[in-house]
């Protein structure tokens, strides 16, 4: 507690009548963690910290759904997913209606749990939702490699997986959010390394410091990020280092070119962002469920009044959408935000509504 009170009183001296500055932090997990810990109450209020597009769940476009239900309800199809996917509303029906309307949808923690379950019901033609950041991927493409070599006729994969940097450069190319740095995300960095950040410090000019999920680490991270801004001398740094690398996990990341291939992704609300998501190689095309339903995922629409695409893109609050802790809360969810537990507007909901980090108002 000492060293944490220590860090905010340094930031408190530090922002001592300069600018307000912005971070945006790009992974669900800190997101709840930024509240659950306190970190965010303990920000001056001339630090506003934005969320990103980190939450699988959100950035999955309604399209990718929508195909999962036509899967499930029309072609009689076996769906396995992770929990959160399922409450997401599609543009008619979340995989959750279908399953009530008697389609066969299963909840499994681990991809490899598909191949396992294919093998058990070999009746079943079956499909696992592969969606996540490069922290998922790389469990993907082993199942992807076990289905294989067990030569499973009966699985394949409808592949949503994304790749965090392509969506960096867009957010700031697009220059919508004024932004002064990143608090990179634990997990993801364990896999891509934290030098995969240096083309946004040396185009952009902004600090990116990688941070794990407890109070001290995130805050301190927080903090170099201040005086890089202060300072105006962007860099990278490793707030992580017992789990994050400067060259990542080569072994992963190895898996995931073995596997898949970069291909232009549609992110919700913010279109399609090249070589942004990743699709199975050529070899690899029998378990390619896009490709062997004939699917198309993209389609990107939105509940009506929901904010859940600016949400995403650090424009605004959950706390500003007009659904907010009304028509829309966790047990009545009306975008992916608020169903995932990675969610901003689920984690707005759950531990604070009291403070705006906007940066538009900023
Ligand atoms: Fe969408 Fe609900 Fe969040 Fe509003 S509160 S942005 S409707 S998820």
């Amino acid at each position: 507690m000492t060293k944490l009170l220590s860090l905010a009183r340094r930031l408190e001296v530090l922002t001592h009548d300069q600018r307000n500055l912005a971070f945006m932090e790009i992974c669900g997990t800190h997101t709840v963690s930024l509240f659950r810990s306190g970190v965010k109450s303990l920000l001056p209020d001339s630090i506003r910290l934005v969320s990103g597009p980190g939450c699988p769940v959100c950035v999955t476009p309604q399209g990718y759904l929508d195909a999962a239900c036509e899967l499930a309800l029309q072609q009689g199809i076996t769906i396995l997913s992770y929990g959160d996917m399922i409450r997401v509303p599609g543009s008619k029906l979340s995989l959750a209606q279908a399953r009530a309307e008697g389609a066969k949808v299963e909840v499994v923690y681990s991809a490899r749990t598909a191949v396992r379950y294919a093998k058990e019901h070999p009746e079943e033609e079956v499909v696992f939702l592969a969606v996540g950041f490069e922290t998922t991927t790389p469990v993907s493409a082993i199942t992807v490699l076990e289905a294989q070599r067990a030569e499973l006729g009966n699985l394949s994969l409808l592949t949503g997986h994304k790749m965090v940097l392509p969506a960096m450069h867009t957010l700031l190319s697009g220059g919508d959010v004024p932004l002064d740095g990143f608090l990179c995300p634990g997990h993801v960095s364990v896999i891509i390394g934290t030098d995969a950040y240096a083309p946004i410090v040396q185009e952009y000019g902004k600090g990116c410091v990688v941070a794990g999920f407890e109070a001290e680490g995130m805050l301190r991270a927080i903090t170099r990020l201040v005086e890089m801004a202060l300072l105006g001398q962007a860099g990278i740094e490793n707030c992580y280092p017992v789990a994050v690398r400067r060259q990542g996990n080569p072994y992963a990341r190895e898996l995931i070119s073995r596997v898949f291939e970069p291909v232009d992704s549609t992110w919700r609300a913010m279109g399609t962002i090249p070589d942004s998501g990743l699709r199975l190689r050529d070899e690899f095309r029998q378990f390619d469920a896009q490709y062997r339903y004939d699917l198309s995922t993209d389609a990107d629409s939105h509940p009506p009044g929901c904010l859940c695409g600016e949400v995403i893109q650090g424009k605004t609050d959950p706390i500003h959408c007009a659904h907010f802790g009304a028509a829309c809360t966790p047990s009545t969810p009306i975008g992916p935000c608020m169903v995932s537990s990675e969610g901003s507007c689920a984690a707005w909901y759950r531990y604070s509504a009291t403070r705006s980090s906007t940066v538009a108002q900023g």
